[in-house]
């Protein structure tokens, strides 16, 4: 069948059946997709000691959010005379980091500050998963203090403490859980678009296990036969992995 002929393609969230959730996150063991919320909910439900399990297949296995772009942001996206970057503003992890991009879009900042900032971002959810009791990747950390000390906002991050309790990084998460489900399905039509090849309704699509960027089947395929894997839309090696979608019945 032709790539570029339109079938729709459900982003119905399993569990709690929201229709279009305004984020969705990938069990990269599986391939198998929940709205973020319900996701974020499982991960704090398994504890921070063990990995979720997928409710669909069991498989236990990390979660990533998927950079899903909206129809909208896939046209200036291809636009190369806008320095716009929806992938991040979609997954921010804190208030203060989206004020930052902001701060980026509106021209106030330098593009190196800004990508230092993109691996900072980084840094700081590494930085969460060890204050959760997760695998703390001392690396990040290590560079996460080092980005502290150079950057050019004093204070700016003060408030993350490191060792902030785990109570109120809870509270936190259930926050964040609530917020997503209050902007559940008032998010628009998505994407499919391969921002690769630019094939605008491919049939399979496959996720970048490190990153959570997609594209298509076909894209992804091309790039296995190659000696490493790399995301040509963040340059970070990862392995892929096909994401299960269902089509919507006409
Ligand atoms: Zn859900
Ligand atoms: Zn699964
Ligand atoms: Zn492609
Ligand atoms: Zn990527």
């Amino acid at each position: 069948m032709d790539n570029n002929e339109i079938v729709l393609y459900s982003r119905e969230c399993p569990i709690c059946l929201s229709e279009s959730p305004c984020q969705r996150c990938v069990f990269t063991g599986c391939g198998h997709c929940l709205c973020r919320a319900c996701a974020e909910q499982i991960a704090m439900e398994a504890g921070v000691s063990h990995k979720p399990v997928c409710p669909l297949c069991r498989t236990h296995s990390t979660t990533r959010p998927l950079i899903e772009m909206k129809e909208i942001e896939f046209d200036s996206f291809n636009d190369e005379s806008k320095p716009v970057y929806p992938e991040l503003l979609q997954n921010l992890p804190s208030p203060r980091l989206e004020e930052l991009i902001q701060t980026f879009l509106r021209g106030e900042i330098d593009e190196e500050t800004y990508i230092i900032c993109y691996d900072m971002r980084l840094a700081e959810e590494a930085c969460h998963r060890g204050i959760n009791g997760g695998r703390p990747d001392d690396v990040y950390v290590e560079e996460y203090k080092r980005l502290m000390a150079i950057l050019p906002y004093d204070g700016y991050f003060d408030n993350l403490a490191i060792d902030a309790a785990e109570a109120t990084m809870r509270m936190e998460k259930q926050r964040i859980i609530d917020e997503l489900r209050g902007q559940d399905n008032e998010s628009g039509r998505y994407s499919r678009a391969c921002g690769n090849c630019s094939s605008l309704f491919p049939f399979h699509r496959c996720v970048f296990k490190e990153c959570g960027h997609l594209i298509c089947r076909s894209c992804s395929d091309e790039m296995k036969s190659r000696s490493q894997i790399i995301c040509p839309f963040c340059m970070k090696e990862s392995e892929t992995v096909p994401l299960f979608e269902h089509q919507i019945e006409a």
